[in-house]
């Protein structure tokens, strides 16, 4: 064995420490942590060392070179995109995933599917599905919305009587995706498939929103002259956190044939809130279904949840034919039912974090982050400096700046964004909406509390002055 690995197996305990060390040090300074970093723009080349420099060493050179920069996307002010951090309990089983380094493609030599299954039935109990949904980890919602429009392909195909995933695409049985507002990944999926980006067709919203024109998606369910199709509805959207009316698209399915993929990758955990769950009434009614983890979940990156009521289909798109692998079909043999083969055991955070925090939990966490939301809206929207572009519904925040009249160009809301990153204090991202360039605000982090919005709010009116200054 190399020098530095028989070192490294006989000091392990104090490259753990090490790492202790660093992980107490990061978590004390996240809150103040800034929240985007200027990165350095060239790093000077790195060369492989020959001889290796052991853990040690490898680490103090990480720190060095890059700790400072990373950001405080973790932390409680940190707005963007739709980022949630890692609450203790998810920690505590992301660590042990690697530690364990199950392989949990579903062979029987470990108990890892079982804990996956296990982890499921939990979420499914959180969001309230019925039992006939089966689900697998993916690396994020992307690869749920994949593993959704995948099978939603597989039985557009069976309905012509072919099986795409055995002979591939076939010219006769076009895909065609209808969506209101389609996340960016469903166009990215769509590529991925075979189906093509221009198989997505935008049907109208209703007005001022992003929830889809119900008239409208019927026309377009009706020009299909019996052909079936897939409808994507959205039960939560990153600008305007819009949900679809989810039983009215479902009642559509006793006139129209399609397949309904329902894309809740953060808006599905409107359900664990009595306020809050009318948006995702009829989720159950899915026949694909993507929820984010590593978003409200509070778990960390790369995990989401891909849910099904079609499991047989999910198997002939999945299967993967290799004797020593088997061919069974079953709710824990994930190496058929999912685009991994070899898979870590992403379930594990979910599992402790659900077990440690239960369902009032997540209740808590989902109502505080709303509430901050709606505080926030309601200082923005009563505020002369911004103008609110939407009502808040759930933990979400649609505004621009308010420019004498005209509408801000994409330029001033860089400009604006940018200075107020470097603040340090607070992260939103850019966006536009219904033509109009601006800003939103995502609140799904556990520990975002009334203090750190407040700071938010100061941070966001002082750079507003500097703006228009
Ligand atoms: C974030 C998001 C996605 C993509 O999720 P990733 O986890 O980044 O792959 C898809 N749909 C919606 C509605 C989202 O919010």
């Amino acid at each position: 064995m190399q020098n530095y690995l028989t070192d490294d197996r006989a000091h392990l305990d104090r490259i753990l420490e090490t790492v202790l060390a660093e992980a107490r040090n990061f978590l004390l300074g996240l809150d103040n942590r800034p929240v985007g970093t200027v990165v350095p723009s060239s790093l000077d080349l790195i060369n492989i060392p020959m001889d290796g420099l052991g853990a040690g060493r490898a680490l103090e050179i990480f720190k060095e070179r890059y700790e400072p920069w990373l950001s405080g996307s973790a932390g409680p002010r940190y707005f963007g995109f739709v980022t949630g951090g890692v609450t203790p309990a998810a920690l505590a089983g992301d660590w042990l995933t690697s530690l364990y380094d199950q392989n949990a493609l579903g062979s029987t030599e470990s108990i890892a599917p079982q804990i996956e299954l296990d982890t499921i039935a939990l979420l499914r109990q959180l969001f309230d599905l019925p039992d006939q949904f089966t689900g697998a980890f993916v690396t994020g919602a992307t690869m749920s919305n994949f593993v959704g429009l995948a099978l939603g392909r597989q039985w557009i195909g069976r309905q012509h009587g072919v099986d795409f995933a055995q002979i591939g695409l076939s010219h006769n049985a076009p895909v065609r995706i209808f969506s209101g507002t389609p996340h960016s990944s469903i166009y990215k999926a769509a590529a991925m498939l075979g189906i093509g980006r221009e198989a997505v067709t935008n049907i109208s919203c209703l007005p001022e929103r992003e929830a889809v024109d119900m008239t409208a998606l019927e026309a377009a369910l009706q020009s299909q002259n019996g052909q079936p199709c897939i409808v994507v509805a959205n039960a939560g959207t990153v600008n305007t956190v819009d949900f679809d009316d989810l039983q009215a698209i479902a009642r559509l399915k006793s006139r129209y044939e399609f397949w309904l993929h329902i894309d809740a990758a953060f808006g599905g955990f409107a359900a664990c809130s009595s306020k809050y769950r009318h948006w995702v009434q009829g989720l159950a009614m899915a026949d694909s279904l993507t929820v984010d983890a590593h978003k409200w979940l509070n778990v960390p990156y790369d995990a989401a949840m891909q849910f099904t009521s079609h499991l047989q289909l999910q198997a002939e798109v999945f299967q993967n034919a290799a004797a020593y692998l088997g061919t069974e079909v079953s709710h824990s043999n994930f190496v058929n039912l999912t685009p991994e083969n070899s898979r870590r055991l992403r379930a594990l955070p979910a599992w402790f974090t659900l077990m440690a925090y239960g369902t009032h939990g997540y209740t808590e966490i989902v109502e505080r982050n709303c509430d901050l939301a709606h505080w926030l809206g309601q200082k923005i929207g009563a505020s002369k400096a911004f103008a609110l572009l939407s009502p808040v519904r759930l933990n979400g925040v649609c505004f621009t700046l308010a420019m004498r009249g005209n509408s801000p160009t994409m330029n001033d809301i860089q400009r604006y964004l940018k200075l107020l990153r470097n603040s340090g204090r607070v992260f939103l991202t850019p966006t536009v909406f219904k033509g109009i360039p601006a800003m939103r605000v995502s609140v799904t982090n556990w520990r975002t509390t009334q203090a750190d919005i407040e700071v938010a709010w100061v941070a966001i009116q002082q750079t507003a002055k500097r703006t228009h200054a």
